[in-house]
């Protein structure tokens, strides 16, 4: 949906001026706040949701019930978890609080726009909370409308109070998160922040489960490669294509005596689930190569900007003296999804079996640029391949930047022979 889609469809949910409802968007999202939070700060100035229409107390609700149709509910529910996070609002920094609330049907996501000291573990009831749909799921806004009180007794639930999670269960929307890492790797770097110019930390954090890269936005002594740290209360976005672990001014961050162990392996899913997921840092991917793209073999680059010319053209800089490269772009297919898998001039020189100079002196053999591709075509396409790297989901479609790339030793006439042998032995003990 564009901007002016959603315009429309808040204007006419709040019955209010089209115009001034985009004019306020678009401010918003020049501010950088996230789309869902500029919707449901426009729909809190409009006042959506909080005088419930009809009339009357909203009704109490058990969480599985509660459907984006809701106007506002009242529930009774356990914090799993309460994270503090900044937004820009108008022009001002906000403070927020973000979570989930369960009960014993279901757990929800809440942002609550007052500070209610809620704490993980508290037992509440939230009267008059506004519903609102995000990603066709309900969450929960807390704000002055809401009345919340806490409650003596404690409410059994079957799920577990605060946070924990691993690197690769970590997923891009993600919040008051808690992670023990190994800091991998770790840069000073200064950025043009929203205040000016400011110090941030960037770099990659690993534990048994897998690595993910982490902004530190106000940089934390305790965080320096090498070290295994606790973080609370992080949050998930995405950054270019890629889940981000975000650890902010309200994140807590200890230095661990024992050191996090990092697996050496990267999770290997299934093609269709790695795009689900919604990019990851670090993934194992096996498939069947379908094709070898255009824009394969031997290729030109721009000496200014590095990217890959045709003809002479750098689409930027013009008619430019190119740097001869090796890459391929190539389809791998698993049946439950495709990605294409990008390899850099050492991985295309290893599938091709020659460097730059051997491909040049085969393009002036053929007469061909396009000959170094199709030697390549022929060696890789309809092989089954186990790659792993770098998955980006995003306008330019779903990449893997690979890292290793090898022909998957469990092919399928491997497999077909392990199935006859596992079948033979049932043969022989039935
Ligand atoms: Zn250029």
């Amino acid at each position: 949906m564009d901007i002016d889609t959603h315009a429309e469809d808040l204007a006419s949910d709040l019955g209010v001026d089209k115009e001034e409802v985009k004019a306020d968007l678009e401010n918003l999202l020049e501010y950088s706040v996230p789309l869902d939070e500029a919707t449901q700060s426009l729909r809190r100035k409009y006042g959506d949701g909080s005088s419930g229409g009809g009339g009357g107390a909203p009704k109490a609700r058990d969480i599985a019930d509660i459907t984006p149709d809701d106007g506002s509910v009242t529930v009774t529910a356990r914090v799993l978890t309460a994270g503090k996070r900044s937004i820009r609002y108008q022009g001002s920094d906000q403070e927020i609080v973000e979570g989930e609330l369960a009960d014993d049907t279901g757990v929800i996501d809440f942002t609550a726009w007052e500070d209610f000291g809620l704490v993980p573990g508290d037992t509440i009831t939230a009267g008059n909370a506004g519903v609102r749909e995000w990603d066709g799921q309900p969450e929960l806004n807390l704000g002055e409308s809401t009345s919340l009180s806490k409650l003596e007794e404690t409410l059994d639930i079957p799920y577990e109070v605060g946070g924990e999670a691993d690197l690769a269960s970590l997923r891009t929307g993600d919040r008051a998160k808690a992670v023990e890492v190994q800091v991998l790797e770790c840069e000073e770097r200064t950025i043009d922040g929203r205040d000016g110019e400011t110090t941030i930390l960037s770099g990659v954090f690993g534990d048994e489960s897998g690595r993910l890269p982490f902004t530190n936005w106000d940089p934390a002594p305790e965080i320096e490669a090498g070290t295994s740290v606790r973080i609370e209360n992080a949050y998930v976005r995405e950054f270019r294509g890629v889940p981000e672990v975000n650890v902010s001014e309200f994140s807590t961050v200890t230095a661990l005596e024992r050191s996090i162990d990092v697996g050496t392996d990267a999770p290997r899913l299934g093609i269709g689930e790695a795009i689900a997921s919604g990019g990851m840092y670090d993934v194992e991917l096996v498939g069947n190569l379908l094709a070898v793209r255009d824009g394969s073999g031997l290729i030109q680059r721009c000496p200014e900007c590095n990217r890959v010319i045709q003809k002479g053209q750098c689409r930027t800089h013009g008619s430019v003296d190119g740097l001869d490269d090796l890459r391929v772009k190539a389809i791998l297919d698993d049946g439950t999804g495709a990605v294409t898998v990008i390899l850099d001039d050492e991985l295309t020189e290893a599938v091709y079996g020659g460097d730059v100079e051997d491909a040049k002196e085969e393009a002036r053999d053929a007469m061909d640029q396009e000959a170094v591709a199709d030697t390549i075509r022929e060696r890789i396409v309809g092989t089954e391949y186990r790659v792993r790297g770098h998955l980006s989901i995003d306008e330019y479609g779903a990449n893997l930047d690979a890292s290793h790339f090898e022909e998957s030793d469990d092919s399928p006439a491997d497999r077909a022979r392990e199935l006859l042998a596992k079948f033979d032995g049932q043969e022989v003990k039935a």
